[in-house]
């Protein structure tokens, strides 16, 4: 088994795309992802990729690869929700250009229905915990909230504390941030308070692509503590996961969007730390097929975690004993294609 799922998400037609007349040159099947040149002749052959799951936003229910929010959270937050109270680490990225539907995947609009991944997980794990029967075991939940900007990291729950935060490593524990806030919380409200500050405090700056689009990595981390006493021994046996959710910066090439100077350099540092995430994500599913495969022993590839701020502190989510989901975003318009495909090819090797 393969520790890293792929999934894509086509969003419908923006305004932009339908006053240009764009047309779609995605179509989707089973689990396969087809993308079309603009304006193909019927001899063109799509380029076709495959993943863990292809969803589709423009059609209904009718449609087997039509996906609402509740959908994708059932199909990928559930699983890693359960890896997390099984034990394990766990990560989701969303990955895309600025405006493919990452913010709207992970974190959703206002109302109900319309919630993403990250609340729809924190709701559900309040849930769990709150339908626990067992007298021995007890739970406890902390959030972190940091924004990840040219290599520097900020607390978006502590707003006050001014400049960026040094990244350090201990012995034991590995990468951390430090005097990062870590917040006890206790219900799903409290979360969502929480979740809506930080949103509140990222940093956006205007590109010539979109009038607002984010430069910046956003990681949501919630620490989940299990405590369970055995009733012979009296011993007390702790569980400790991280999960660990990621909207990343758009992936948008520097030179599509007329950047110059500061912003230019920005983009260099944007695009570096994603190829980084790419580069070590599929180093890790490499290792997970030639262990299955069962080739020769003692022959691991090199994972460049300490190329970028993110995967280095990603690591203990990234690595090892941990489950890794990366869903990328897609626009399905032709005005689009070059940075489509390159998402396609990104959430390809990330398999
Ligand atoms: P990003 O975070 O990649 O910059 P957003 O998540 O902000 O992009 O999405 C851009 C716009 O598209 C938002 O208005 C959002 O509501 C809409 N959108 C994105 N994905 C979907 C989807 N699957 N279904 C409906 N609307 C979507």
């Amino acid at each position: 088994m393969s520790s890293v799922k792929v999934a894509v998400r086509v969003r419908p037609f923006n305004a932009r795309e339908k006053g240009r007349n764009a047309v779609s040159i995605i179509a989707m099947e089973g689990k396969t992802t087809s993308i079309y040149r603009p304006k193909a002749v019927a001899t063109d052959q799509p380029k076709t990729f495959s993943f863990d799951y292809s969803y589709w936003s423009q059609t209904g229910p009718e449609d087997p690869n039509f996906a609402n929010q509740e959908q994708v959270y059932n199909d990928i937050g559930k699983e890693m929700l359960e890896h997390a109270f099984e034990g394990y680490n766990v990560c989701i990225f969303a990955y895309g250009q600025t405006g493919s539907g990452k913010s709207y995947t992970m974190m959703g609009m206002g109302t109900r229905e319309e919630e993403g991944i990250i609340p729809r997980t924190c709701l559900e794990m309040f849930e769990r915990m709150d339908g626990n029967e067992d007298s021995n075991l007890t739970y406890s939940v902390e959030v972190s909230y940091m924004e990840i900007y040219c290599e520097r990291v900020k607390d978006l729950l502590n707003p006050k504390s001014k400049g960026n935060l040094r990244v350090r490593e201990h012995p034991v524990l590995g990468p951390y941030v430090e005097s990062l806030a870590k917040l006890a919380v206790t219900t799903f409200g409290n979360i969502k308070s929480l979740m809506d500050e930080g949103n509140k405090a990222r940093t956006v700056a205007s590109t010539n692509m979109n009038a607002v689009s984010s430069r910046s990595h956003a990681v949501f981390t919630i620490i989940l503590t299990q405590k369970k006493r055995d009733t012979l021994t009296e011993l007390i046996s702790e569980k400790v996961s991280k999960i660990s959710l990621v909207d990343l910066a758009g992936s948008e090439r520097a030179k599509d969007t007329g950047a110059e100077g500061k912003r230019l350099q920005e983009g260099a540092k944007i695009n570096q730390s994603l190829t980084t995430l790419g580069k070590v994500i599929h180093s890790l599913a490499e290792q997970a097929s030639s262990a299955a495969k069962k080739k020769k022993k003692g022959e691991k590839s090199f994972v460049p975690y300490r190329d970028s701020v993110l995967t280095w502190l990603l690591r203990e989510n990234l690595g090892g004993n941990s489950r890794t989901c990366m869903l990328a975003a897609l626009s399905p318009a032709d005005i689009n294609y070059e940075e489509t495909l390159s998402t396609l090819r990104y959430a390809d090797r990330a398999k």
